[in-house]
């Protein structure tokens, strides 16, 4: 039974891709794939082994590709609709673009603080590199750097105008899109010449694996990008080549519950915030008082949707917002309150994965808000989840009342 990716595209057919774009890699009878730890292959097999990448490219050495590497590639090509090339982190990742495209102007944009990092190490092999912000111009600019959603509020970007000022200038436009994976997402439609993700996070899907991807929409720039790899050794083991195989299976039935289950989340936690607000038609009750005075902000691309001249989120996410968010309190101590007292969130870092966790990003991002929480809403029901942040208000709002008592 062979599938060819290319019959199959348009995001309805992402649970079939993820389960069958890489049938003409089969080498078994295995149905599910097993994992190849070789390093080294037979001279003698690799010519009946040849995988879709051309005959010279058959297996013969791990550093350079492995039949389970090969199988997960074939699947993240057909759901991103280009060529991906998988790495062994996020960050590796996006080293790679950058040393791919060695760009001496850098538009970059509201990012993942580790990115930030990587133009930092960048920076020591290119030391005379301008980097800007995103909503500067872009004259000299030759690479811009979009993350979309935004870590950690998941609010999303106009990757489309960000596509046309990036290429009236001459630049390439790369879009960080690991909050979005597919069902959820397509940068490449929206005009993007690259898309990086950490695979670590919805790909993967189950916080086991360290993995990153970049997909080129040209097949060539994919092979530039694999013979570099090759070169250093910087792409994903075999276990993790092989976990993401397995967890890409059921991506697109993860990523749409998560992303429905947060979207409730946000409007409930939401509405607590503006349930507790008094205005001239509305006192509100204690139960409000105590659910929603402490909140902030509540932060989401689901609640950007309601602003004016923001129509461009439905047609960049025709299936879905993504599954994180932020919450804003008063204080950092308001924040870590809740992220202790919340039980069915981990209090934990990274984010895409089953279980749901809260973060406390200015631990790990000293721009980020000290008062804000990141929250990555697993696939827990959405009850459960909704009864675990009503009792954790409830905790801040009882605890901030005993402070103020004692005054
Ligand atoms: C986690 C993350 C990365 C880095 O990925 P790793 O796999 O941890 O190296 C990059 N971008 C975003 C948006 C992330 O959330």
């Amino acid at each position: 039974m062979t599938v060819s990716p290319s019959i199959l595209p348009g995001s309805k057919r992402v649970p079939t891709l993820s389960i069958h774009a890489d049938d003409h890699l089969r080498v078994t009878a295995d149905v599910s794939a097993p994992i190849s730890v070789s390093t080294t292959f037979d001279y003698a097999a690799a010519d009946v082994r040849a995988n879709n990448y051309g005959s010279s490219q058959s297996y013969q050495y791990s550093r350079i590709n492995t039949p389970t590497a090969a199988k997960t590639e074939a699947v993240l090509s057909a759901l991103m609709e280009g060529h991906a090339v998988v790495y062994g982190s996020g960050l590796t990742a996006a080293f790679a673009v950058l040393t791919e495209y060695r760009p001496k102007k850098i538009a970059l944009g509201e990012c993942y603080f580790g990115v930030r990092n990587v133009v930092e190490q960048y920076k020591k092999l290119m030391p005379d590199v301008q980097v800007i912000g995103a909503d500067c111009s872009f004259d000299g600019v030759d690479l811009v750097w979009l993350e979309s959603p935004i870590n950690p509020t998941g609010e999303v970007k106009d990757i489309q105008s960000y596509a046309l000022r990036a290429h009236a200038a001459g630049a390439v436009l790369v879009v960080d899109a690991t909050l979005a994976p597919p069902p959820l997402s397509y940068p490449f439609r929206q005009g993007a010449d690259i898309v990086v993700h950490s695979a670590t996070k919805y790909l993967g899907g189950h916080a086991d694996l360290l993995a990153g991807v970049v997909v080129t929409r040209s097949p060539k720039q994919a092979d530039c990008l694999r013979e570099a790899r090759s070169v250093l050794g910087s792409g994903a083991g075999s276990l993790d080549a092989w976990l993401l195989l397995r967890s890409l299976r059921t991506l697109a039935v993860r990523v749409r519950q998560q992303s429905q289950t947060a979207a409730r989340l946000v409007a409930l936690i939401e509405g607590y915030r503006r349930s507790a607000m008094a205005t001239p038609c509305h006192t509100p009750s204690a139960l409000e008082l105590s659910l929603g005075r402490r909140i902030a902000i509540v932060r989401h691309a689901s609640l950007q949707q309601c602003a004016v001249g923001k129509t461009y989120i439905h047609a960049q996410h025709p299936e879905g917002l993504g599954a994180v968010f932020s919450v804003s309190f008063a204080t950092g101590e308001q924040a870590l309150f809740v992220a202790r007292h919340l039980k069915l969130h981990h209090f934990a870092t990274s984010l895409g994965g089953v279980e749901s966790l809260v973060d406390w990003r200015h631990g790990w991002d000293a721009i980020a808000d000290p008062a804000l929480l990141r929250v990555s809403v697993g696939l827990e029901a959405f009850d459960d989840l909704a009864a675990d942040w009503a009792q954790a208000l409830q905790a801040l709002d009882a605890h901030e009342g005993r402070g103020a008592a004692k005054l």
